[in-house]
């Protein structure tokens, strides 16, 4: 954590590296157990995709913590042969019990719906939380898999000491893999919620009451110093490129003059984002194991009893 004059800074590195110690630890007894690594699968429709530079960083991340990771490239002439490709490359992931989890480029190329792959990803794999069936869990309160970033953002606040129970806390960006999560994670832990959206007539009315101020809109300068409550916690997941730079969605220099603590951008949201995505992998291993280690002993009683 960095200290300069107003704010503290929050920085996502010390934390993702703790959360990768950790996976590598969990990792390594994985494998030990299984007799191989756990696998990752990054799922890309075409490379020439900004997200390409996110899924880079999670694959060259992986074999530090002993992950295997690998890239699957979906081919096809246009829309309806890639999506069928795509459809056919997930089924195959689904049933290969070395990849035990999935995540697939966003946003999707022009043409192929998101339902292509809702209807194909095995959501015990799906560790970035898409599937409707890990929404619904989160939603509902059940443990399932959360989106990273929105994972991130809420690990950013508890290590920042924050405390969320009893804050008003005000989410700007409303979408289902970011906004809406860390709205819903922040009401189960203790927080009273305010969703803010492009549609909103006065945010700043909104984010002047907070103890928490998220922001998730993708709009560089959406909130500024003077929108802040003085001693807020302001978490920036925005990422945007002006003038060849990448800046989040708060104008950095006004607000660390008004809040208590802040994430930067880059280096903030980020990295944590990457590190808890190889944490939800590690997770969705040990589950898989454990379940086919279940249905064997299961099967082993049934023939038993039969006898
Ligand atoms: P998205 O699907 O485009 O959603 C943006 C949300 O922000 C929408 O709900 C939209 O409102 C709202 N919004 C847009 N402009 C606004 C404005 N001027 N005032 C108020 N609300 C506004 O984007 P997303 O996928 O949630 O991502 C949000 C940002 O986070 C992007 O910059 C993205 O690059 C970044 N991101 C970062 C990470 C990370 O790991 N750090 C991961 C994922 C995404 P409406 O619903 O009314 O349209």
């Amino acid at each position: 954590m960095r200290v300069e004059a107003g704010a503290r800074i929050l920085e996502g590195a010390p934390i993702a590296e703790e959360i990768r110690a950790k996976v590598a630890a969990d990792v390594a007894a994985f494998t030990a157990a299984e007799g191989h690594p756990p696998g990752l699968a990054v799922v890309v429709c075409g490379r020439s995709a900004p997200s390409m530079v996110y899924l880079d960083r999670i694959l060259k991340a992986c074999p530090a913590v002993g992950i295997e990771g690998r890239l699957v490239d979906v081919e096809g002439d246009d829309a309806a042969s890639q999506a069928a490709e795509l459809t056919t490359a997930l089924e195959h992931l689904g049933a290969d019990s070395t990849v035990s989890g999935i995540i697939v480029q966003m946003p999707l190329p022009r043409g192929i719906g998101i339902r292509t792959v809702i209807d194909a990803i095995d959501p015990a794999k799906d560790i970035d939380g898409i599937h409707p069936l890990n929404a619904g869990r989160l939603r509902l309160g059940f443990e399932g898999f959360v989106p990273a970033t929105a994972h991130a953002v809420l690990e950013m606040i508890e290590h920042a000491g924050v405390p969320i129970v009893g804050a008003e806390a005000v989410v700007i960006g409303r979408s289902p893999v970011v906004g809406m999560p860390v709205a819903f994670m922040l009401a189960k832990t203790g927080a009273t919620v305010t969703v803010c959206h492009s549609k909103t007539r006065d945010i700043g009315a909104h984010t002047r009451q907070a103890d928490i101020v998220v922001v998730a809109a993708g709009h560089p300068g959406l909130v500024t110093g003077s929108m802040l409550k003085p001693g807020a916690v302001v978490i920036d997941v925005g990422i945007n490129v002006v003038d060849g730079h990448l800046v989040g969605d708060v104008d950095f220099a006004s607000a660390r003059d008004v809040a208590a603590a802040i994430t930067p951008v880059p280096g903030g949201v980020g990295p944590l984002t990457n590190a808890l995505l190889l944490a939800h992998l590690a997770r969705a291993a040990q589950r898989q194991a454990a379940e086919r280690s279940g249905t064997a002993a299961r099967r082993a009683a049934a023939s038993v009893s039969t006898l």
